[in-house]
C-alpha cells in the first residue's frame, strides 16, 4: 500500500486524507495544531463558542453540484443547515438595505427603495443571478486531467458568462454605484466593500448570491471535526502537535517529511495542504520554482487579512428582529474606527443567536469584524505593549458602537475577546494571515504541482481551493489525479 503524508489537517488536507483512503491508500495527516480544521476554526470563552470562518458554505442545498462532495466526506447527512434570507444588511445614516440573497426579493426591495432606478437594479440583480449559474455549474473532473476536449467543453460552458466577465471584470464599484441616481442605494453599494481592499465591482453579485448556501449547526470547527471523525473511521491516521520543517527529496523526487525536532518520516508522496509560501519557501528551500511561481508570490497581492472582536452576552438576542435574518449586518459608522493606523468607516456585525449551540440557553454571541492589512498588524507587533494596547482600543470602539444599538450591552458582557491577524497566523501559517489565500483567484494561476519535483502535490486555498468548498474540492481532485497517474479507478463513496 502506497504511504501519502498530508501536511496540515485544514479541509484540504481532511479531504485529501478521506479520498485517499477511500482509494486504498495508507495516509497520515500531520498536523502542527492540536485540532484539525485550520482556518475553519472555533474557540470556547467562558461557555460561548466564538467562531471565525463559516458565514456562509457553498453546497449545503441537495440542489448545489457541490453539494456530492459534501456527502462523500460525511459531513452534510445529520447536520441542521441554518439559512438566511438576507445577505447583508446594510443600515447607514439611519437608512436600511436589504441585500436579500434572491434576486426577485431583492429587486422588488430596492425599486421600492428607488423606483427611478429600476434600470440599475435589474442590472445588478441579473449579475447576481450570473453569480448563480457559475456556482451552479457541474463539478468536472480535477482540471489537471483535461484533455483537449475537456478543455474546449470548459471553454464552452463559459460561453454564456462571457459578456459577463468582459462589462463587469474590471469594473469599478465606484462606477457601478454611480449608475444609480438614489443616495441611498449609492451609498449601499459601496458600502458592500467598504471595509476591504477592493474596489471592483465583481465582488458584488458574489456576495449576495448566497441563496441555498447554509450555515451548519455548531459551526466551523465542529464541520471540521466531522470531516475528520469521517476519515478516522476509514482508517486514516493523523498526528497532532507535529510541525513539518521540510520536505524531505532525494533525486528530485519527494520521499517524506521532518518534524520539527528532527524526525523523520518517509512515504512514497507528500502532499503539502499547508500555507503555499511556507511550502515553497521553507519546507523546501525555495528549489523547486520558476519565474511563474516566483513572480506570483513576489507581484500578486493576498487576500486582505482579518481582526475579529467576539462577545458573549447575557442576553437573548435570538429574536431581535434587527440583527437576524441576514448573514452580516454592515453598520456605516458616525465616527470611523481607527484600527492599527487604518480607519474603518464601516463595522460588520453577525449574531449567532440562531444556533443554540453557540451560547448558554437565554444568551448571545456576537462577533464583529474588520478587514485588516497585515503590514500593520506586524508593525504593531515588535512592541507587545502597544500592540494589547491596541486589542484593548478596539475593543473599546467596538462595545462603544454597540451600545448604541443593543441598550445597556456593557452590563451583559461575560466573555470579549479580540483575534488579530497575528492569530491567524499563529493558528494556521497563514503567509501574511490571508483567509482565502490570493486576492484575485481568477488571475493567479498555481498549478498543484512543482517544477521538477517528482510524487509532490499542493492543495488548498494557495493553488486555487478557495473557500471551505474549493479546499474539500482541492483534495478530492489531487486524489483523482494520483488515481490516474497509478491507473487506478478514483472510488469515492458516501460515508
Ligand atoms: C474570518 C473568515 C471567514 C471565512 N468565511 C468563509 C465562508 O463564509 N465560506 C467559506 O467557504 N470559506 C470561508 N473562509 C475561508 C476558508 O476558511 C479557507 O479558505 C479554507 O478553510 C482554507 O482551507 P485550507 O485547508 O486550504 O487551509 P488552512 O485552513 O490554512 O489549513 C492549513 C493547515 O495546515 C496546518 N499547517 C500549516 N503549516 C504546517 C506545518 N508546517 N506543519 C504541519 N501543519 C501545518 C495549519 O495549522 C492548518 O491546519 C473564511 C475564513 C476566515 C478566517
Amino acid at each position: 500500500m502506497k504511504k501519502i503524508i498530508i501536511i496540515g489537517a485544514g479541509i484540504a488536507g481532511l479531504s485529501a486524507g478521506c479520498y485517499a483512503k477511500m482509494n486504498g491508500y495508507d495516509a497520515h495527516i500531520f498536523e502542527m495544531h492540536n485540532l484539525p480544521g485550520g482556518l475553519c476554526t472555533a474557540w470556547k470563552r467562558n461557555g460561548y463558542t466564538f467562531d471565525v470562518c463559516i458565514h456562509w458554505l457553498e453546497g449545503t442545498s441537495p440542489n448545489s453540484p457541490f453539494h456530492r462532495i459534501w456527502q462523500e466526506l460525511g459531513v452534510i447527512q445529520d447536520k441542521k443547515i441554518h439559512y438566511k434570507d438576507i445577505s447583508v444588511r446594510l443600515i447607514s445614516n439611519g437608512q436600511t438595505v436589504n441585500f436579500y440573497c434572491d434576486p426577485d426579493k431583492l429587486a422588488k426591495h430596492l425599486k421600492e427603495i428607488a423606483p427611478e432606478d429600476s434600470e440599475t437594479i435589474e442590472e445588478l440583480v441579473n449579475t447576481i443571478r450570473k453569480a448563480y449559474k457559475l456556482f451552479n455549474m457541474p463539478l468536472t473532473k480535477a482540471k489537471e486531467l483535461f484533455g483537449v476536449i475537456d478543455k474546449l467543453k470548459n471553454i464552452i460552458s463559459f460561453i454564456p458568462f462571457m459578456k459577463f466577465f468582459i462589462k463587469y471584470g474590471r469594473m469599478n464599484i465606484d462606477d457601478f454605484a454611480a449608475k444609480f441616481k438614489n443616495p441611498i442605494l449609492q451609498q449601499a453599494i459601496l458600502g458592500l466593500m467598504a471595509d476591504t481592499e477592493f474596489t471592483q465591482f465583481f465582488g458584488v453579485p458574489f456576495m449576495i448570491a448566497t441563496q441555498g448556501c447554509g450555515f451548519p449547526e455548531g459551526g466551523s470547527l465542529n464541520f471540521a471535526k466531522s470531516i475528520e471523525q469521517s476519515y478516522l473511521k476509514l482508517g486514516g491516521k493523523i498526528h497532532y502537535n507535529s510541525k513539518i520543517e521540510k520536505i524531505l527529496v532525494n533525486n528530485n523526487e519527494a520521499v517524506g517529511v521532518r518534524l520539527e525536532g528532527g524526525k523523520d518520516v518517509k512515504a512514497d508522496m507528500v502532499i503539502s495542504a499547508a500555507d503555499g509560501y511556507s511550502t515553497i519557501f521553507k519546507m523546501l528551500d525555495g528549489k523547486f520554482i520558476n519565474n511563474k511561481i516566483k513572480n506570483c508570490y513576489e507581484t500578486q497581492p493576498t487576500f486582505p487579512t482579518y481582526l475579529q472582536v467576539s462577545i458573549g452576552l447575557d442576553m437573548d438576542l435570538s429574536s431581535n428582529s434587527n440583527l437576524n435574518n441576514s448573514i452580516y449586518n454592515f453598520y456605516k459608522l458616525d465616527k470611523p474606527i481607527e484600527i492599527a493606523g487604518k480607519e474603518h468607516s464601516f463595522l460588520s456585525l453577525k449574531n449567532y443567536g440562531f444556533d443554540p449551540t453557540f451560547s448558554p440557553k437565554g444568551k448571545t454571541t456576537l462577533v464583529v469584524g474588520f478587514s485588516c492589512k497585515f503590514e500593520d498588524w506586524e508593525y504593531l507587533s515588535q512592541d507587545r505593549e502597544k500592540y494589547q494596547q491596541e486589542k484593548k482600543k478596539v475593543e473599546r470602539a467596538v462595545i462603544s458602537f454597540l451600545k448604541k444599538i443593543i441598550p445597556r450591552i456593557e452590563e451583559k458582557i461575560e466573555a470579549i475577546d479580540v483575534a488579530t491577524p497575528l492569530t491567524i497566523v499563529r493558528y494556521t501559517g497563514n503567509w501574511k494571515g490571508s483567509y482565502m489565500g490570493w486576492a484575485n483567484p481568477f488571475s493567479v494561476k498555481v498549478s498543484k504541482t512543482l517544477p521538477k519535483l517528482k510524487n509532490f502535490f499542493m492543495i488548498g486555498q494557495w493553488v486555487g481551493g478557495t473557500g471551505v468548498s474549493g479546499a474539500a474540492q482541492s483534495g478530492r481532485d489531487c486524489l483523482e489525479y494520483i488515481c490516474v497517474k497509478h491507473k487506478k479507478k478514483f472510488i469515492t463513496t458516501t460515508l
